[in-house]
């Protein structure tokens, strides 16, 4: 087998000494193909063999690493299976057991070998570990003239990995050649004067340091310039998005606006400070000859609807045609109906798209549109289709954007000539995350609440107490407010929840026959659908029970109770935005959140934040923190933001550093043509090509 002893970053890795083609196969399926693959494949973690516990002071529930030597492996059976391997370490002896796995791990240790254990200590006749997780050391990790701080990395693995020899002591064996192999091949991808400015090591030094610690402060510093790359290069990406964006032309609406003046003066309540600097931004973006390209944050019940009709009056008013998309066929008719009212006393001519149309009024609306006698339109993503044609649509206005894929918000932009387009979310998103997730959009902010509302009162009730909850809804509804009752929607078992949600209006019905109560639900036809949403807001249902569907955007000013069944199941923003559809009116409002059963420790944590915050933008922080920033609705349309050492979150500060140093760069030299920036460049393509692929779109 071939193999190098000088190597370079592209070098594929099976040719580095100690891989060759069988183990250089399953790398591949980690991810890993040439030398600086292997590089970034960074340890998930490090054992300080300064901080190694002996085994004679383990306490039940300690979580800790032993290091010691195995003494026995035995496989006992019984009811259940189990390998028990004993280790020592001279202060005592830890048995290690494990239920699962057992023929294949009883192959993997060796009596007489030195391994660290990791895990949570039990006492069961002496310490012991259930299922820990172990590396296995050697003598030639405790000499590694690399690893002289006795800080041994240990690396991710899988079984097949493992099987191939590839466990931590395998990668410790293949990185330690790699380096030397790699040693004067690396050069530095960074600016000196950003080095300098930010006070980042030398990526050479991180490289190395990230695998071989020389002390825990070394290891830190080389941490914190991995995570720089990763956020300084995503933010590259973004800075160039922006900028060639905001060379875009577009067209500049910058005549007298008769339409949009008689809107906002004719409003029966005065725009609040936010409102109206906003609205300010979006005329000056849609008065310049560049393409409007603006993210609208705000809160539920800040009002963005009027800021929405706003920017599409910007267009009708210079003749222009103007869409609104809603991510539901409930709320692209729930704006049809607000936007409605409002543009029938300007004269404005408004029309509705939706899938379950029939199709003769469907053609209708197409044609329309395509002659240009409709001048604002709303719909659901039936919009994007081919079939629609727009006479020249201007502006773009797209709801609760983190529902639509990238994809579509492109599809629907590319309708007419350039349009301006807004998206607007309710999602309140912590600043460090947005700026990485929409980097490349100008922010506007609704951070104030119209006046005169009084804060929502949440109470989190087990089932137990149902029974004086419904009567509380019962007392409200009698004294004239209306109510919600909202069953959860799980996509997965759709029809059971459909069920639970028909039963328990059944049950309404029944206990209350005195009230007018109603149903609603996502497999409803669209006129039902309509027609109990209309009769919702005309105050003849009292009580709207409902799927989830009513998450989004329905505006229903006196209702004022809402219990969330099952609401353990729903996440932390699902109930922030659940709870925002009540208190929109001048009466107080309650949000009762009832539990089933034994709560996971996530669900308290989630439902004891209802009951304390208001702050959606708290909730969010609290969200994140809860389940990691992946998981956040809208990241995933995003895909691998190629981040795996940085965190969006606990890395904040360091993301804004990188991105200022990220946009300055791109001001100063767009295209990164200087010489003192060729090798930036040539990072930049590579990681751009790989992994933000579909931030190039929408
Ligand atoms: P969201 O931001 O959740 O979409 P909406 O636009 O639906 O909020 O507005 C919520 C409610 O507040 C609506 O009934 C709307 O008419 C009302 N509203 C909007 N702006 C103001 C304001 N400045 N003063 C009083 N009420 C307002
Ligand atoms: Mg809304």
């Amino acid at each position: 087998m071939m193999t190098l002893n000088s190597l370079i970053l592209e070098t594929p890795v099976q040719y580095v000494k100690g891989i060759g083609p069988k183990r250089a196969a399953l790398l591949a399926r980690a991810g890993v193909r040439t030398v600086e693959d292997l590089l970034h494949y960074y340890p998930r973690r490090y054992l300080d063999r300064s901080r190694v516990v002996p085994i004679r002071s383990l306490a039940a529930g300690d979580q800790v690493t032993v290091v010691g030597t195995v003494l026995s492996r035995e496989v006992r059976r019984g009811r259940r299976n189990r390998l028990i391997v004993s280790v020592g370490d001279g202060t005592g002896i830890l048995q290690c057991v494990w239920f699962q796995g057992i023929s294949y791990l009883s192959d993997v240790f060796n009596n007489g070998e030195t391994v660290a254990f990791s895990g949570k200590v039990t006492v069961y006749r002496g310490p012991q570990m259930v299922h820990p997780e172990y590396d296995r050391l050697s003598e030639a990790d405790e000499n590694n003239p690399l690893n002289t701080g006795g800080i041994i990395p240990l690396y991710p693995s899988t079984e097949g990995l493992r099987r191939v020899g590839l466990d931590s002591r395998g990668f410790r064996r293949i990185l330690g050649a790699v380096l030397t192999g790699v040693e004067g091949n690396i050069h530095e991808i960074l600016p000196k004067r950003i080095i300098e400015r930010c006070r980042l090591v030398s990526i050479g030094q991180a490289l190395s340091q990230i695998h071989f610690p020389n002390d825990e402060d070394s290891l830190q510093a080389a941490q914190r310039r991995l995570k720089f790359d990763e956020l300084f290069f995503l933010q590259l990406v973004l800075a160039h998005q922006k900028m060639s964006r905001s060379q875009e032309q577009g067209i500049a609406f910058d005549q007298p606006k008769p339409l949009t003046r008689r809107f906002l003066s004719g409003l029966s309540f005065h725009l609040t400070g936010s409102q109206q600097r906003v609205i300010d931004e979006i005329e000056a973006d849609m008065a310049a000859p560049r393409r409007m390209n603006r993210l609208l944050q705000g809160d539920v019940g800040s009002g963005k609807t009027v800021v929405a009709m706003a920017a599409l009056l910007g267009a009708i008013d210079h003749g222009y045609q103007a869409a609104l998309m809603a991510p539901t066929e409930i709320l692209a008719e729930q704006h049809y109906m607000t936007l409605r009212e409002w543009a029938d006393d300007l004269g404005v001519r408004i029309a509705l798209l939706k899938g379950g149309q029939k199709s003769g009024e469907r053609q209708t609306v197409l044609e329309d549109l395509s002659r240009g006698t409709v001048q604002l339109i709303i719909g659901t993503h039936a919009l994007v289709q081919e079939k629609v044609i727009f006479f020249c649509l201007g502006v773009v206005v797209i709801d609760e954007q983190h529902r639509f894929g990238v994809l579509q918000r492109a599809k629907l932009r590319l309708k007419g000539w350039k349009p301006d387009v807004l998206v607007m979310t309710a999602t309140p998103i912590p600043r460090t995350l947005a700026l990485t997730l929409y980097g490349d959009l100008d922010v506007s902010v609704l951070d104030e609440m119209p006046s005169g509302r009084i804060p929502v009162r949440t109470y989190w009730r087990t089932h137990d107490r149902r029974e004086k909850v419904y009567a509380f809804l019962h007392e409200e509804v009698l004294k004239g407010r209306q109510a919600y009752v909202i069953f959860p929607l799980v996509e997965e078992s759709e029809k059971l929840d459909l069920a639970a949600a028909t039963e328990g209006y059944q049950a309404l019905t029944v206990h209350f026959p005195d009230l007018r109560i109603a149903l609603l639900h996502g497999r409803m036809k669209s006129e039902e659908k309509e027609e109990t949403m209309k009769a919702f807001k005309a105050g003849l249902v009292q009580v709207l029970v409902s799927t989830t569907v009513v998450e989004v955007g329905v505006d229903v000013p006196n209702a004022t109770i809402m219990v969330i069944e099952h609401a353990e199941r729903f996440g932390l923003t699902q109930l922030h935005q659940l709870r925002g559809r009540v208190g929109r009116g001048t009466h107080a409002a309650s949000c009762i959140l009832l539990s089933y059963g034994r709560l996971t420790d996530d669900a308290v944590r989630r439902l004891d934040t209802m009951e304390k915050n208001h702050d959606g933008l708290r909730i969010a922080e609290i969200d994140l923190e809860i389940r990691g920033p992946g998981e956040l609705s809208g990241t995933r349309q995003h895909g691998d933001l190629g981040l795996r050492i940085a965190n969006l979150i606990t890395d904040g500060k360091l993301l804004e550093l990188a991105r200022r140093e990220a946009f300055d760069l791109t001001n100063s030299d767009p295209k990164l043509r200087r010489q003192e920036h060729v090798k930036t460049r040539e990072a930049l393509m590579k990681r751009s090509k790989h992994q933000y692929g579909l931030l190039q779109v929408g």
